[in-house]
């Protein structure tokens, strides 16, 4: 008999669980369609676990993602919970915790602008002329964040703030890893962010970054301070593969991709943690975006996110390259054939608005 996939599957709040059914209803055409097994464990987290038992992670939903082999998110938080103490909120209750007890350390953020949909993106369209697909590979437990000593005080009379940017070699060898072989996926290049002109940190993460390369010769490799980084991107996203980053350099490069890329419910996250072997890590795999709550309750939200996170799931966790490939491309045939949420809709001619159900359903057809 054939493997079942245990997948945990955490929607959460506002458009959480209206994008997660179609996510399942695209899983179930995989079932379907390659005989591929899953088994769906739903649980509650986010503002609904608060409501029902009064934490945003219970410990039943932690259990449940702990005997699972990766765990589907959709997204938490709104406006009721937003006077609880910070630690109790949906987010920092629930996602921080997955986060640290499954040590993710790396977040994997493909920016995808189709090429029906570079009006979406506030870039010039003779930049975009054909879209683009670049994959934003961030390390996600060291750098500025997490270094110690981390303090505010006075000193000599004047209040003063230290943070401090510790990288160890393996963790940036890790991070290498992953992005290395994330690119042999896709068009082998590999552009690694630092600051080696000023930075100790920079200094180490290249000459890491080069001894992993000699794994993956297949791979090409070239380095980009992140000033330069955050201009290059905006200029030319076309000419991007794979970029490589710390933390902090991360989280702003990736943003910045997001918002060229157009619509926020187009966008897929994963965030991996142990490596299970074969290549396959543990992770949580989720839309980029939150829980939108102007549209929640109202069937129009864009599933695409959590779609292609689902595509995320089965090539990262679960090696399943085939099927991953399918979804994807059942995504862009739909947006290719004129299909638009309200979100991506422009009223050019030869698409057509539809609504969360009607777009998961074409996706799940085009399979
Ligand atoms: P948001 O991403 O929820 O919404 C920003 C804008 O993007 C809104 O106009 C929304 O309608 C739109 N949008 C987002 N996803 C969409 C989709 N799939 N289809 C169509 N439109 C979409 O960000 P926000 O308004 O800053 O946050 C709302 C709530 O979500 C807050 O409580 C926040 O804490 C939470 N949040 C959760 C996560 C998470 O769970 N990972 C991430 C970000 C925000």
């Amino acid at each position: 008999m054939s493997k079942v996939h245990k997948i945990a599957v955490l929607a959460g709040d506002g458009i959480g669980p209206e994008v997660m059914a179609e996510a399942i209803k695209v899983l179930g055409t995989i079932t379907s369609k390659f005989g591929t097994q899953f088994e769906f464990s739903e649980q509650l987290v986010g503002g609904a676990a608060i409501d029902a038992k009064g934490k945003a992670l219970p410990e039943d939903t932690l259990a449940v993602c702990e005997q699972s082999d990766a765990i589907l998110f959709g997204s938490v938080g709104g406006p009721k919970w937003e006077k609880l103490p910070p630690n109790e909120q949906p987010e920092r209750g629930a996602l921080l915790p997955l986060r640290k007890h499954f040590g993710l350390f790396a977040n994997l953020r493909p920016s995808i602008c189709y090429p029906s949909l570079t009006h979406a993106s506030p870039v010039k369209d003779e930049l975009i002329q054909g879209g683009f697909n670049v994959l934003c590979v961030r390390e996600l437990t060291g750098g500025l964040y997490f270094g110690q000593p981390k303090f505010r005080k006075e000193i000599d009379g004047e209040m003063t703030a230290v943070d401090t940017m510790v990288y160890k070699k393996s963790e940036i060898e890790r991070i290498a890893h992953v992005a290395f072989k994330a690119a042999q996926g896709r068009r082998k290049e590999l552009t690694s962010i630092d600051k080696a002109n000023v930075l100790e940190n920079g200094l180490l993460w290249r000459a890491t970054v080069e001894e992993v390369a000699q794994s993956y010769p297949d791979v090409k490799l070239s380095h980009l301070y992140v000033d330069n980084a955050a201009m290059q991107l905006i200029k030319n996203p076309r000419g991007f593969d794979v970029v490589l980053c710390e933390n902090l350099f991360g989280d702003i490069l990736s943003d910045e991709m997001a918002m060229i890329a157009g619509s926020l419910g187009m966008l897929a996250s994963a965030s991996l943690g142990k490596a299970k072997g074969d290549g396959l890590y543990f992770g949580l795999f989720e839309p980029s975006g939150g829980t939108a709550p102007d549209i929640a309750g109202k069937g129009i939200a864009n599933p695409i996110a959590q779609i292609l996170s689902t595509a995320l799931l089965l090539r990262f966790s679960l090696g399943l390259e085939a099927e991953a490939q399918a979804i994807e491309t059942a995504v862009r045939k739909v947006i290719d054939d004129g299909l638009r949420t309200g979100d991506i809709y422009s009223g050019a001619e030869g698409t057509r608005k539809v609504n969360t159900r009607e777009i998961g359903e074409a996706i799940s057809q085009a399979i």
